[in-house]
């Protein structure tokens, strides 16, 4: 999927188990940290990754200029490690799949290694919450119905030409709202993320309300959604797959653009305006919607949670917690 990146891979992570001042190292579950931005507002959480790499190649990717452009593999022995580390972690804290690689890569078809993480998971009652660009995640609904829960599917655009140039080894978009659609139906919470919003390419106002209808149409309660933020290796492959928009890129971003956190920014009043159609849309037709990473204030950010953490109250195995999600 792809919004978040935490550093300190190479060899595990290490958590203080307080009540008893242990410290403990953990294999595949990481505390979510992206890129320690202060500008995250998700709430705390594990993020977990069954594969590294990812086959859905979407150019504006933000986790390559950290751990390059390949295709999904799957974690070394990740089972084994992941039953170790599920042992060590706080039992009420959301686990995320995925932040910087998406769960539900074409390989998953055949390998179902993210079913079987979903399996392990779900026997010991772990909080879920899934973001993904493919409609597969929906086979697994019936492991998601075992725990609390929630989905947030990405869609760019409802234009299937654009997407298969920006996303190209992922479903199209009529796909992804046919399993926010079918998981709704079943009874998982499903959101959407409209993430990122790429001037000159997505941007055009009434296709980002349609699409805000289209999420709701089909179950969608929640919304984030995102500017894209440029680094040097996801603009030189947007800019080769789009050479007309280039120069313009190069403007908004590298002439008039900020640096934050290492990323360059559109200036604030690009952004509000930008994402100001799906925030309208949004809360018109009652969904919540939040923005990420982008500090534009509370106007823009009218959800309890950004990430949809928040979701897994209405999950019907949700019998704790029903008012708050920590
Ligand atoms: S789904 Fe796209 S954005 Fe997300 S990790 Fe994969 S390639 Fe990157």
């Amino acid at each position: 999927m792809g919004y978040g990146y935490e550093g300190g891979r190479s060899g595990g992570v290490h958590l203080i188990i307080p009540r008893c001042n242990i410290l403990v190292r953990l294999q595949v579950i990481r505390p979510f940290d992206p890129w320690r931005s202060p500008l995250c507002t998700c709430p705390r959480k594990y993020s977990l990754h069954p594969y590294t790499g990812c086959s859905h190649f979407c150019l504006y990717c933000y986790a390559t200029s950290y751990i390059g452009r390949r295709p999904s593999q799957p974690k070394k022995e990740f089972l084994r490690r992941l039953s170790r580390d599920l042992r060590r972690i706080k039992p009420e804290l959301v686990i995320e799949l995925s932040t910087s690689s998406d769960p539900y890569p074409p390989i998953e078809r055949w390998m179902l290694l993210t079913r079987k993480t979903l399996e392990m998971l779900a026997s010991m009652r772990f909080k879920i919450l899934i973001t993904s660009k493919s409609d597969l995640v929906k086979r697994d609904s019936d492991l998601l119905l075992r725990t609390p829960s929630a989905v947030m599917i990405t869609i760019t655009t409802l234009d299937n030409r654009l997407s298969r140039r920006l996303e190209p080894g992922a479903p199209p978009p009529e796909k992804r709202l046919e399993a926010l659609r079918e998981l709704s139906k079943k009874g998982v919470p499903v959101g959407a993320r409209i993430d990122p919003v790429i001037p000159g390419l997505n941007d055009d106002p009434y296709m980002l309300e349609k699409l805000v209808g289209k999420i709701r149409d089909n179950g969608g309660r929640h919304i984030v959604t995102s500017t894209y933020k440029a680094r040097p290796d996801n603009l030189s492959r947007m800019t080769q797959a789009f050479p007309e928009l280039g120069s313009y890129w190069y403007r908004l971003y590298v002439k008039e653009g900020k640096r934050l956190h290492g990323y360059l920014y559109l200036r604030e009043e690009l952004r509000k305006q930008l994402l100001k159609p799906i925030i309208k849309a949004s809360l018109s037709l009652g969904l919540t919607i939040a923005t990420c990473r982008e500090g534009l204030g509370p106007n823009y950010f009218r959800a309890p949670s950004c990430d949809g953490t928040h979701l897994i109250r209405y999950h019907p195995a949700n019998t704790e917690n029903r008012g708050e999600i920590k």
